[in-house]
């Protein structure tokens, strides 16, 4: 199976590829897309992974080869996590899950055990995701996610969560409205000094949106973005109003099947391409 190879390949590299695997800034292409509606995604372009295979051996020099797609749901969990878990198990793809810890979704909060159990990554977001509270200082970030860790901490093991994804994105703007303009800048570098990797996306689903796209709209986004690259970092959401993403799913992964692409998950990623701090 695809999947069973990337993960041979990742316990192969082990270490290697998991510390290796540094600063990631994918382009945040969220161009028309007002997720959040307050939210303003920027849409420049970065292509950072077009990167020199370091020193790895040939099974790792192959995988660099290989169409890679990460499929990354955010704001969950929600009440459709166990819907989406069982379509990835049925098509035996991994996935990585930026969570949050908000009022709406601490219900579903212990499913974050049955995602990590289940082969997928968990990665950090916001535990409330109000821009206004967490951008409105570097301070109030980081307790952000300090709560986030703990709200997570009964159910996975925290101090092995490496990655992140800020919300909105690490180029948003509407985070000066609250914390001023080098306020990005600030949390990105902050973000590798606490050895934290982080990634956006270079693929938008844009399932989130006021519009409320349907399961054909929702595809036909993530085929436009998609168009020509060969790693697809795919932004898609996992909460009580994302219905059609779920509905979008199978012909998701499906399609990036299709088209050649073997899934993994965002660490996966990092370790196959060999992605380095600095590398951006
Ligand atoms: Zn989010």
């Amino acid at each position: 199976m695809r999947r069973d190879r990337f993960h041979g390949q990742h316990q192969e590299w082990g270490g290697i590829g998991l510390f290796l695997a540094g600063l990631c800034v994918l382009a945040a292409l969220l161009a028309h897309a007002l997720y959040h509606v307050q939210w303003d995604d920027t849409d420049i372009p970065n292509d950072w992974f077009a990167l020199p295979a370091a020193a790895m051996d040939e099974e790792a020099k192959e995988a660099m080869m290989l169409k890679i797609a990460c499929l990354t749901f955010d704001d969950g969990p929600s009440g459709h996590t166990e819907e989406i878990l069982s379509i990835l198990q049925e098509y035996d793809v991994p996935a990585t899950f930026f969570v949050t810890a908000q009022g709406v979704n601490e219900p579903y909060l212990p499913l974050v055990k049955t995602i990590a159990e289940q082969g997928h990554q968990i990665a950090l977001h916001s535990a409330s995701h109000e821009y206004n509270q967490i951008y409105q200082s570097t301070e109030a970030f980081w307790l952000d996610i300090k709560a986030l860790r703990q709200a997570l901490s009964p159910y996975v093991d925290v101090e092995s969560i490496r990655w992140l994804r800020f919300p909105g994105g690490s180029t948003n703007t509407v985070s000066h409205r609250y914390g001023g303009k080098g306020i990005m800048k600030q949390l990105i570098q902050q973000a590798e000094e606490k050895g934290y990797e982080w990634i956006d996306w270079n693929v938008c689903a844009e399932d989130a949106t006021a519009s409320h796209p349907n399961a054909g709209r929702i595809l036909k986004n993530i085929q436009r973005d998609a168009k020509g690259r060969d790693l697809c970092v795919v932004l898609l959401h996992d909460t009580k109003a994302t219905g059609q993403t779920v509905k979008a799913l199978p012909d998701i992964i499906e399609w990036f099947q299709s088209e050649g692409y073997h899934f993994t998950t965002v660490e996966e990623m990092a370790a196959a391409r060999g992605l380095q701090n600095g590398t951006k």
